[in-house]
Parts: C-alpha cells; structure tokens; sequence
C-alpha cells in the first residue's frame, strides 16, 4: 500500500502518516520525490486496514501496490533516482543525463599495477576506479585478493589521483570494512541473493552496486535491491553482468533487454559490466556500444596494463588504450540519445 501526500504536504503530517502506520503494526518507509512524497507500508502479508489514513491531513489518496517489490517500484517514484556519487574530482551522479565511466582491474594485485591502472583509467575520462580486495572466486586456490591491504591501496588511489572508489565485499566483516574504505560498496552476482549481506548493507551510509545474480530473474533482482531500500539505504545501482548461458563463445549472455525492462519497473538506476558479461577483451567494446545504446546509466568496465599476467578475469580486461577507446565511442552514441559522458 502506498500513502500519497499532497505536494504542500508538510513534514509534520509526513510524520504523522508514518505514526499512524506504524501504530497499526506496520512500517512506514517515506520516499520523497521530486513533486510529492509517498510513504510505503510494508510488513503487512495481506491488505491493509485503511481506517482514517485517507481522511488525515495532507494526504490525496492510497493506492494498493500489488507487485511484490515496493521501494524500488515506479510506482512509487515515477522519476529516476539519481545516485550521486561524490569524488575529489567532483560528483558522479548514476541515473541522470550523464553515463558514469567506471574503470579498474579484477582484482587489486600489488600497489604498483593498481596505480598504473588507475593512471589510465583516469587519463581516458573516468572518475569512479573499481576493483576487488575480497574476491568471490570459483575455485578456493585462485587468488583471493589482498584483504584490508588492497583497500589501503585503493585509499591511495582516491588521493593519488582523486578517483572515487568502487569495491566488493563478500560478508559482514569484509562490509564493515569496505563501508568505511569505498565510495561505492558493490554486492556481487554470488551475493545477490545473500540476504543477510543486502540487509547489512541497506544500513550503510554508502551506495551500493548491486549486481544481478547469474540465473536471476527480474523481480528476483528488484527483489534484492528492496532489501537494501527496506533497511533505509535508498542509493541503489543495479547493475546487469550476464547471465548463465550455453552460449559457447562467451562465459556469459548479456542481458541488455534486461534495462529497458528495469526501467520500466523501476526508478532506481542500472548499469551494464560488458566485461563479466561477454568474458572475451574483443567484445567488450561492442556490447559496450550496444549497452549504452540500450540506456544504461553507466559502464563497469576491467582494465588491466598486463591481462595475460592478470591475477584474475584477464582474458575479459582490456588494455588502457582500449579504454580510453571505448569511452570515445560510446561518447558519440550518448549524444544521438541526448545523453552525455562526463
Ligand atoms: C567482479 O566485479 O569482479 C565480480 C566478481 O563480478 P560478478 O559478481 O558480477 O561476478
Ligand atoms: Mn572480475
């Protein structure tokens, strides 16, 4: 059920829509928008008793939201989220009119290739640098990332070269750490069904790329990111990677009707990674232009200085140069969309 306020609706009856709510054993979750705010009940397993909330100041009408996912719903929000990003190259904003460029490794190896990575990351126009000091890895004798010490490096990037941070955390202990470390905390396609993670992480002060789990569907997916809405924690990037596939010429199918369809769903933003997505450096590039394209809000892109030395996912790291290609590109096609790239 969503309780819509009027445009002059003021705090205070906000306040006291979520008090009644909340007095008739549910919870209250305000979502404010840009012409009005709409305050969701949730934990109700069936319909909700109305009683006087229609009638209380400041409130037009309540609607029954019938899908399963809420918070995340266009529903109700009918604008885009902006996640706004700060950097100490200036903000990143994921949903608005600009596509945020988001470059790095797999995985944070030693200082000396995270800062020559990021040197070119930044030098192609990028101002967010991924990369993992906690990898999920298939197999428990690969690489594992370096820990505490690889966001220490990461540290060192962001004030080396002012680029904003982007880095996984695998569990509660690898969360806390990575919340204080990053700009941007992301959930990966292993965890996206990690309930317990999502809602530790719905209580975070930082953003969360939430990528979409291998074999998810779409409301599982939107499922996900309504934990994280749930728990208060509303700067929510999804984020397409690819799903299982018995394609044989790429590790995964990427899934770029997967935007359109999010979008129509919900207001949250999404991006597309064309590197999980394909696991091939020669398709990188075109399922970059076509994710763009499509409209997502954003690239997560793997780039390494040395991929056949890679510690991990060198096959799918393309080269700097490649990058600093990639982002000419797509740059062109934003503009057909009326769309921008930094
Ligand atoms: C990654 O971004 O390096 C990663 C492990 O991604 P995913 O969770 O999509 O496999
Ligand atoms: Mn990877």
């Amino acid at each position: 059920m969503l309780v819509v306020m009027q445009s002059h609706a003021t705090d205070e009856q906000v306040r006291a829509v979520c008090e009644r709510i909340e007095s008739l054993g549910f919870k209250a979750l305000p979502v404010p928008g840009a012409g009005r705010t709409a305050v969701c009940i949730t934990g109700n397993s069936g319909a909700v008793e109305l009683g006087s909330l229609e009638s209380m100041p400041g409130v037009i009408e309540c609607i029954p939201v019938s899908k399963p996912y809420k918070l995340v719903s266009r529903d109700v929000k009918a604008e885009n989220t902006v996640v706004r990003v700060p950097t100490p190259l200036g903000e990143v904003a994921f949903g608005g009119a600009d596509i945020a460029m988001v470059g790095g490794p797999c995985a944070i190896e030693t200082r000396e290739q995270a800062f020559t990575v990021a040197k070119h990351v930044k030098a192609a126009g990028a101002r967010l640098f991924r990369g993992g000091a906690y990898k999920p890895r298939t197999s428990p004798y690969s690489f594992q990332g370096l820990g505490e010490p690889g966001l220490e490096i990461m540290a060192d990037v962001r004030k080396e070269f002012g680029l904003g941070i982007i880095t996984e955390a695998i569990d509660h202990e690898s969360l806390d750490l990575v919340a204080e470390y990053a700009d941007v905390i992301q959930i990966g396609a292993r965890n996206m069904q990690n309930f317990s993670l999502l809602k530790r992480a719905g209580r975070a002060k930082k953003p969360v790329l939430l990528k979409r789990g291998m074999s998810a569907t779409l409301d599982e997916f939107l499922m996900a990111g309504e934990y994280l809405m749930s728990e208060g924690n509303y700067n929510v990037i999804l984020c397409e990677r690819g799903v299982r596939t018995f394609s044989d010429f790429t590790r995964n199918t990427l899934d770029l009707a997967v935007v359109p369809a999010v979008q129509k769903r919900s207001h949250l933003p999404i991006v597309v990674d064309p590197s999980h997505g394909t696991g091939r450096r020669n398709k990188v590039l075109p399922l970059s232009r076509a994710a763009v394209a499509v409209g997502a809000d954003g690239l997560l892109v793997e780039v390494h200085h040395d991929p056949d030395r890679a510690l991990s996912d060198g096959p799918q790291s393309i080269l700097p140069a490649e990058f600093e290609q990639l982002i000419r590109e797509v740059r062109q096609i934003a503009a057909v969309l009326g769309r921008t790239i930094n």
